[in-house]
Parts: C-alpha cells; structure tokens; sequence
C-alpha cells in the first residue's frame, strides 16, 4: 500500500473520525482548520480579507449517513451564510451534498441544498458545489442541474483526474467553475493515474474556460500551473477581474499573499468545524510532506498518541487483511 492510499484509507474511517471529532483539533490540523466555531472562522476571514484575500467557506462534514446530522449541517451552514452577511466579510460558501444527505434520499438532500442556496441568494453570496468522488458525481451533476432552473448564485468543480472532464466542462462552461486535479481514489477504468496527465489535463480545462467560460477558479498550490496561467493571461489578454487563484487554508501561505500582492484576484479556501479529520487525512493522501505538520504537534499530547496509535491499529489491520 502506498502513503496516498494509506491516507486515503484514514480519511474514511468512521470510527477514527468519530473519535477526532471528540477530541477537537489534533495532529497539527489547526494550522490547516480555521476553528472549531463560527466566531473562531470569522475571525480568519477577517485576517484574510485584511490582507486583500477573499474567502470561501466549508462547514467541515461529508458521507454524512442520518437524516438528522444532515439537518444539522444544514442549519450550520445557515449560520455561516448570516454571519457572512452580518459580518459583512468577503467570502461565499463550499458546500458538500453528502453532508447534506446525498446518501440517504436525493430529494431529501435537494431541499437542504434549496433552503441554502436560497437564503444565500438572498443575500448575494454565492455557494460552490464541492465535488467529492466518483460516486457522487453524477447525482451532484444532476443537483445542480435542478437548483439552476431556479438559481443563478451556485457553480462547481471539475476535476481534471477524470477522462470525461472535457466533456463536463464544455456543458458547464456558463457557470463558475473551480478547477482542480482531484483528491480522492479514483480506479484507472475512469480517471488518470499518471500525474503529468493530470496536470496537462487541468491546463486544457483552465484555458478552455478562461477563453470560453464564465468566472474561473484556479485551484492549485503548484507554481508550474499557476506560472503558465500568468503566462497565458497574458498572452491572451484575459482580464483578472475574470479569474481568481485559490489554495486551501493554511497552505503556502506566502504565495497567496504574494499573489494577492500581485494584483490577482486571491480566495482562500476556509475549512472550520469540528469534523476535520476527513478533510485532514486527504490533505496528508495528496502531499505526505505536510506530514510535517503532524510530526510537529503528534507526540507530545496525549490525546494525538492515542489517535496516533488507532490510525496505526487501523494500518496494520489493513495490512494484514490483504496478506491474506
Ligand atoms: C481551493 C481548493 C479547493 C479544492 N476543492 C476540491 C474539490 O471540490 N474536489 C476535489 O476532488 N479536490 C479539491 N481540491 C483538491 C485538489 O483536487 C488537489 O487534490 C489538491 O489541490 C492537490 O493538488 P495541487 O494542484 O495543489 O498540487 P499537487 O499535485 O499536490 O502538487 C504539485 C506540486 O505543487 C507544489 N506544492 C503542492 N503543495 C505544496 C505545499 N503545501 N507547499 C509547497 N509546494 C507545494 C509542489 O511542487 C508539488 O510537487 C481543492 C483544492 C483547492 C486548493
């Protein structure tokens, strides 16, 4: 097994992501997780927007299985989007549709997702539809496809790991798109394995909509992409007021401020909650080296040896389980 699937296999653990929850903020994540509570995030995005940085804003929570976590979720996101507004800070909503009951009943999940997409409108916020994996994707494709007949405030993301992903962005290029490589498992029947595809894939999606679509996202914390964008707006004469950078909370946090610095238009990706180790472990899957931000803070606290030591448990079952 390699790290990536090793964390991978973490991030959907339910027995250790209940026992994290428990246990607030662990394992070095609060220098990647903005808080565990609304006033904990405000306060970030404040910091944020004071240094020309806009943001977008993710309840932590996915793969949710009860109705009522869902409707909790829900009233939760209700309140990012009021305090947003009273707040008055600069930043929109991502939103997950299997935190919101995907899993359970689609129509269920579809009147979450309008009572938030609706009061968001309300207050000109805009909400991005995360997209999680392969299993989910086309029912969100088909979530969205409903709230747009009523909406105009929602977009998504398109991640370049898949072979489909042109096809996806030529039908959603009227909406704002995120683009990305992708974070989760995917099997070569449906999805690159091989890394320099993906990055030339994401390039083709990020100049596709930057010539062809309406507000783009670039979502990636790799200075190769993020230089040939500067290049090809350049070449190109794409106004910046037509695209944003974005990287996730935490993360290079020089060269969002350099970006920023630069003139680009810079949103920051804000997870907070007290469901974060899902979220965590993908970060650890896609970069091992932020294992760094784990070595820092795992053995000198109690409670992060223990969770330590039942994510290792959790290995050697695994392991065990596939010599047989
Ligand atoms: C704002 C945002 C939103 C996202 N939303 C989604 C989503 O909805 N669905 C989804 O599937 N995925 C999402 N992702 C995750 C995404 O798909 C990738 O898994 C993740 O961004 C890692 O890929 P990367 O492009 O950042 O760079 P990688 O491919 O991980 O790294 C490429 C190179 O970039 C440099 N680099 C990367 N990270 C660092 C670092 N921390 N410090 C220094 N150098 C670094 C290194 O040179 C590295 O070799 C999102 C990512 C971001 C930033």
């Amino acid at each position: 097994m390699n790290l990536k699937n090793f964390f991978i296999g973490l991030s959907e653990n339910k027995f250790l992501n209940a026992f994290a929850q428990k246990y607030g903020l662990k394992l070095g994540s609060q220098s990647v997780v903005a808080g565990t509570n609304v006033e904990e995030m405000i306060e970030r995005v404040k910091q944020l927007n004071a240094q020309g940085i806009s943001c977008t804003i993710d309840n932590l929570g996915e793969f949710v299985s009860e109705k009522d976590a869902a409707i909790q979720a829900k009233n939760e996101i209700l309140e990012v989007i009021k305090a947003i507004h009273s707040h008055d800070v600069d930043a929109h909503i991502s939103i997950k549709p299997t935190q919101l009951g995907q899993d359970i009943d689609e129509n269920f999940c579809l009147e979450n997702l309008r009572e938030i997409v609706d009061q968001a409108n309300q207050y000109h916020i805009f909400v991005n539809f995360d997209m999680e994996d392969y299993t989910h994707l086309h029912s969100s494709f088909s979530l969205i496809d409903k709230l747009s007949e009523e909406y105009n405030n929602i977009g998504t993301v398109i991640q370049s790991y898949f072979y489909q992903a042109q096809e996806y962005i030529e039908k959603y290029k009227d909406y704002r798109l995120r683009l990305v490589k992708g974070a989760y498992k995917e099997p070569e029947e449906i999805a690159y394995q091989n890394k320099k595809k993906i990055d030339q894939n994401l390039i083709y999606l990020i100049e596709y909509h930057l010539k062809h679509g309406k507000f783009t996202s670039i979502a990636t914390h790799d200075d190769r992409i993020i230089n040939h964008v500067k290049k090809f707006v350049d070449d190109y004469n794409i106004p910046k007021d037509k695209f944003e950078f974005q990287m996730l909370y935490g993360f290079r946090n020089d060269l969002q401020l350099q970006l920023a610095r630069e003139g680009y238009n810079f949103c920051t990706y804000v997870p907070f909650g007290t469901d974060w180790y899902g979220y965590f472990m993908r970060r650890l899957a896609e970069r091992p080296q932020n294992i760094q931000l784990v070595a820092k803070q795992v053995f000198n606290k109690k409670t992060n040896t223990m969770i330590g030591l039942a994510a290792g448990a959790f290995l050697a079952g695994r392991m065990t389980k596939r010599k047989k």
